[in-house]
């Protein structure tokens, strides 16, 4: 009998992407298929790709260059691109003359008959493969095969987004926004915590969005609570709220439900109210205050994450200042800044007021170095402190890593653990120290067999991003 294929999979982007990723390799295997961890080993291998922003298009023109002179070499049989390049691009991809050894394209949600596209290839019938554009309905990631540390997996509660702000293209590659069915993240979870996954991360392009198209009123907590009531699940970790008002009942389940942490992530991008409504943003800068605040009094010790954008087109020194004096007063525990960076077929493409390179670098400088200030005091604040912590794995030097309540993966800070500890234990651990990066903590397990839901023990306060 002819062995199956083998497929490797190059992931680029972010989490709703790695589910992209996910789903692509869990259906891989459940058709038969062999799977590599390099295209080197592989036959056939599927680049999922990234559009957000210029910078990823490039990285993602650059994988789909080099496997395709892997393939000219005779080391790959074939090529596929997937995901939100093709979604966006697929007839200027197709019309590439440098592209036109890639097998197939395929836009998002088109992953169903992935195998046979594979086996198409490797037979030698393949017409080039072009699909795209279905990105109406819900996608269903009950097959999937995790690849990031087993401690915790993403859990996409919806696709798509109803807004419209002026920086995006997200809406256009990823349609408007469909709400999964409360059953379906019931089951997409109970499959997820029996890969092993302790922290479930609920992400979505706006999670506040959540049962709006679906039951027209907002059910973001039943979702989070439903996730937080599977057996196996430990923490549950929200992302992606829109600061636009809460959903009701939403600080409720942050603070009283032990399996959700208390946490958000709820990029709020300005606060000055010109740059917002340029953004065209929902929110005033008022009503972005009162919704901080608002989660502040209402969670107590909960961790805000948010992320800036610094130099959109009009943001005058004054709207600056105005941001900076806001991370500096505010302190969120956890905050991303970005450049703004001109997208193509976005609203605020060609925008007059553009700021210049220089001054969108030292906005930026100036953002992350309040920030840093914030993340030293903060973490200075901890040490002697009880934390609770989730072990994701080792370092390089064999040394058990993890996070505490008020970190997601990737994104935050993390922990280092003095002593034993394995992948997907949780424990209540004191704060030693701080490393020299000044970012992550250095713990010790005061409880290493504290596995059980304990009323009233939460991380109090964390360290800052
Ligand atoms: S809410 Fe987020 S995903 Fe939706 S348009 Fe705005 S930035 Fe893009």
């Amino acid at each position: 009998m002819k062995p199956a294929p083998r497929v490797s999979l190059v992931h680029l982007g972010c989490s709703k992407n790695q589910v992209d990723s996910e789903v692509l390799l869990g259906r891989l295997a459940a058709d038969g298929l062999a799977l590599s961890g390099s295209p080197e080993q592989a036959d056939v291998a599927i680049l999922n790709t990234c559009a957000f922003i210029g910078p990823a298009r490039e990285e993602s023109m650059r994988a789909i260059r080099e496997l395709l002179d892997r393939k000219k070499r005779g080391e790959l049989q074939g090529v596929i691109v997937a995901g939100c390049l093709p979604q966006l691009y697929r007839p200027e991809l197709d019309a590439d003359p440098a592209l036109q050894q890639v097998d197939a394209f395929l836009g998002l949600s088109d992953y169903s008959g992935i195998s046979e596209v594979v086996r198409a290839i490797t037979d030698g019938r393949a017409a080039r493969a072009l699909t795209g554009g279905g990105i109406r309905g819900i996608p269903d990631d009950s097959v999937r095969l995790l690849t990031g540390p087993r401690s915790y997996a993403y859990l996409r509660i919806s696709e798509g987004c109803d807004h419209d702000c002026a920086f995006c293209i997200i809406p256009k590659i990823r349609g408007k926004h469909r709400s999964k069915p409360l059953e379906q993240l019931a089951r997409e979870a109970a499959g997820l915590a029996a890969q092993g996954a302790r922290e479930i991360v609920l992400v979505a392009e706006d999670s506040t969005w959540y049962g709006r198209d679906t039951e027209g009123v907002e059910r973001l907590p039943e979702a989070i609570a439903t996730v937080a009531d599977t057996p196996g699940v430990r923490w549950v970790r929200t992302m992606y709220a829109y600061p636009n008002g809460l959903p009701k009942g939403l600080t409720a389940v942050l603070r009283d439900h032990r399996n959700v942490v208390e946490y958000l992530d709820i990029p709020v991008q300005h606060i000055a109210g010109p740059v917002l409504k340029a953004m065209r943003r929902a929110s005033s800068g008022q009503k972005v205050r009162e919704t901080l605040e608002r989660l502040r009094s209402e969670v107590p010790g909960i961790a805000l994450r948010t992320t800036v954008i610094v130099g959109f087109p009009g943001e005058t020194e004054r709207d600056f200042e105005e941001l900076l004096e806001f991370v500096k007063s505010f302190r969120f525990e956890r905050l991303g800044a970005f450049r703004y960076s001109p997208e193509k077929g976005t609203a605020a493409f060609g925008l007059e007021g553009s700021v210049p390179q220089a001054e969108i670098d030292r906005r930026f400088d100036a953002v992350m170095r309040a920030q840093q200030a914030v993340v030293a005091e903060r973490n200075r604040s901890l040490v002697g402190s009880t934390v609770e912590v989730l072990v994701d794995g080792t370092n390089e030097r064999g040394d058990a890593v993890g996070r505490t309540r008020a970190d997601a993966p990737e994104i935050d800070c993390g922990v280092r653990v003095v002593g034993k500890a394995a992948p997907g234990q949780i424990f209540e651990a004191k704060v030693l120290s701080i490393e020299a990066d000044g970012y992550d903590l250095v713990v010790k397990p005061v409880n290493p067999r504290f596995e059980k839901p304990r009323a009233g023990v939460r991380a109090s306060g964390d360290g800052a991003c």
